[in-house]
């Protein structure tokens, strides 16, 4: 007897959801991108239970002829490819004529539309297969298409869904990707009785960008743009003083459509390299308008990938761009006091975050920055105890300063101190991670690290390589009091620390690590240890943005007398600015 059968149309239908209706969010993406293939200019999403009851999405657009209704659930009907030259010059976002009946198989799916030359139009509805007859429908010109109860009739599917504040989330990024690629459309996400998004039609994708994400992202975004033959690049970027902690701020648009791409991420995180610190990442919004010709879309169910012709051209396309705009702004974080403002483009006219975080310090602490022309403060960065006792020697009797420091934290990442000679700020990260490198160093050269063992040892994922890597440098890394084993085939455990150290998120320590080391480079174990104790104090050491107590405060100030270099951080940043009374005076014209 025969074994092999052709599967029955439901059947095909469902296992084809499976690959492009994920989620309530894959349901979203389709609706809408058939929404803006229909031209409209005003697309509301409505949903409940974070899509998984009801999601609905009503359109403006062109609308789908009453006669048609029936084909625009059958599987493999579309109105956007005529023959197979159009696949290669795709210019709407669908074309595989799959989504309707997809969400048609999985769900309670509800059609209605009318054309807006039509006083009249017809609505349809499927549930688990079954195509109901069009009826009449009457109501504002353009579509509406409901999808009830996504998944009743795939339980395995249903129970991968998350919670509906998850599912929720989703739904509002799907969104926000849609909405950053059509700035021009006026989009509104509702969850049952509350506005999510009301992004009004905007004329650039800055306004939207601002729009969904607020003027602290927004404001300070730097415009890139160029152009050739076959390929348009703009971008809005964020200063390095900008980045943010993960990737979440990164969108990539290849001819308006939402991609991930490894090139394209590659790029950008390399377009900042040696600007800001590893462990951040850059905010970007990347589009790209490439001649269809060189681009294929048609790489994934859910269109989420593309493949260039010319992967590499496209690197150093975006790569290039970015850095040559980088090169015409002025990306400085150094302390300028000036009134005057910098020439360029508007979003040029402003500091940084950096510069204005510490103006600020000045302002709170001064109360008023001098404002002419030629009041820039000469700021220095020295070893304050030399400094203290030399001008302690001097006669300064009548502006002589109170004995004890008085101290204040701003932004959670500054100290504010009130010195026997003036003032100094202390960048409390690179404070810390000083006097932390300093301690291990001493006790390294000493000869013993005193270790804590780890009650649980710590485990770090590793690939490969990753685990051969830090084999190789085992013995440094026990040099410095970390005791590691292999734990797994891609694991490794981390038994001990440096008793200095209180508190370490250990995957971290360790990519930092590998990072410094680099991939290739064959290193000395003096330098490898180097690296070690680095990472370790980068790591350990409090953050900018930690608040601190009172007597955290003291205890790191205190430790500053105590250590060596204290002036700069492992890295040779500065910890420490200081301006002197006399300084002050000069600038107050008080002498
Ligand atoms: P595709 O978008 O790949 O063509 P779909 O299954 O998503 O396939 O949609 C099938 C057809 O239904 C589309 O080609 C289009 O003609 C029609 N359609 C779907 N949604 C809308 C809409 N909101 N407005 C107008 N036409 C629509
Ligand atoms: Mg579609």
């Amino acid at each position: 007897m025969s074994k092999i059968k052709i599967l029955p149309v439901h059947l095909v239908n469902k296992i084809a959801a499976g690959e492009c209706i994920e989620r309530p969010a894959s349901v979203i993406k389709e609706l809408v991108e058939n929404s803006i293939d229909a031209g409209a200019t005003k697309i509301d999403v409505y949903i409940e239970q974070g899509g998984t009851k009801v999601i609905r999405v009503t359109d403006n657009g062109a609308g789908i002829d009453t006669d048609d209704l029936p084909l625009a659930v059958t599987p493999h009907a579309t109105s956007k490819l005529q023959d197979e030259n159009d696949l290669y010059a795709i210019s709407t976002m669908g074309f595989r004529g799959e989504a309707l009946t997809s969400i048609g198989s999985v769900a309670v799916l509800k059609i209605a539309s009318i054309m807006p030359s039509r006083e009249s139009g017809g609505q349809i509805e499927v549930g688990d297969g079954h195509i109901s007859e069009v009826r009449p429908y009457a109501g504002a010109s353009g579509t509406t298409i409901e999808v009830d109860n996504l998944f009743f009739n795939t339980p395995a599917r249903r129970k991968f869904l998350k919670s509906p504040q998850t599912e929720l989330g989703h739904c509002q990024e799907a969104v926000i990707r849609l909405a950053l690629a059509y700035p021009t459309i006026g989009f509104t996400l509702s969850h049952a009785n509350r506005r999510i998004l009301q992004l009004p039609a905007a004329e650039s994708p800055r306004t939207r960008i601002n729009d969904i994400f607020g003027p602290e992202i927004g404001d300070g975004l730097i415009q890139v743009f160029t152009q050739s033959k076959d390929i348009t690049f703009s971008a809005y970027v964020s200063r390095p003083q900008q980045a943010k902690p993960s990737a979440n701020w990164q969108y990539f648009f290849v001819n308006r459509r939402a991609i991930r791409d490894r090139y394209i991420t590659h790029a950008l995180r390399e377009a900042y390299r040696g600007l800001m610190p590893q462990d951040r990442q850059p905010v970007g919004f990347l589009f790209l308008e490439i001649d269809p010709s060189i681009v294929d879309v048609n790489v994934h169910p859910t269109k989420s990938e593309v493949r260039f012709a010319d992967s590499g051209r496209i690197h150093s396309l975006v790569l290039g761009a970015i850095r040559e705009r980088f090169l015409s702004v002025d990306l400085t974080a150094g302390l300028n006091m000036r009134d005057t403002k910098p020439q360029g483009l508007e979003v040029e006219e402003k500091t940084t975050p950096h510069q204005e975080t510490i103006k600020e310090a000045l302002n709170d602490f001064l109360k008023s920055a001098p404002k002419s022309d030629q009041a820039r403060i000469p700021f220095t960065h020295h070893t304050p105890d030399v400094t203290i006792t030399k001008r302690r020697d001097r006669e300064e009797a009548d502006i002589l300063p109170s004995p004890t420091e008085r101290v204040l934290q701003i932004h959670n990442s500054y100290l504010v101190v009130e010195t026997a000679e003036g003032m100094m700020i202390v960048d409390q990260h690179a404070l810390h991670e000083r006097i932390l490198y300093q301690q291990m160093r001493g006790r390294v050269n000493a000869g013993a690290v005193p270790r804590q063992k780890l009650l649980m040892p710590e485990l770090v994922n590793l690939t490969p390589d990753e685990m051969e890597q830090i084999e190789q440098i085992r013995p440094s890394l026990n040099q410095a009091g970390v005791e590691v084993e292999a734990f797994g085939p891609q694991t490794a455990a981390i038994h001990s620390l440096p008793a200095v150290i209180s508190h370490l998120n250990a995957t971290e320590f360790i990519e930092e690590l590998l990072t410094r080391l680099g991939k290739t480079a064959k290193v000395e174990p003096e330098q490898v240890l180097e690296h070690v104790l680095q990472s370790l104090a980068c790591k350990a050491a409090i953050k900018a943005g930690d608040p601190l107590k009172p007597d955290e405060i003291q205890s790191l100030l205190a430790s500053r007398n105590k250590v060596d270099m204290a002036s700069s951080c492992p890295h040779g940043r500065p910890t420490v600015l200081q301006m002197s009374l006399s300084d002050l005076q000069k600038q107050f014209k008080r002498t």
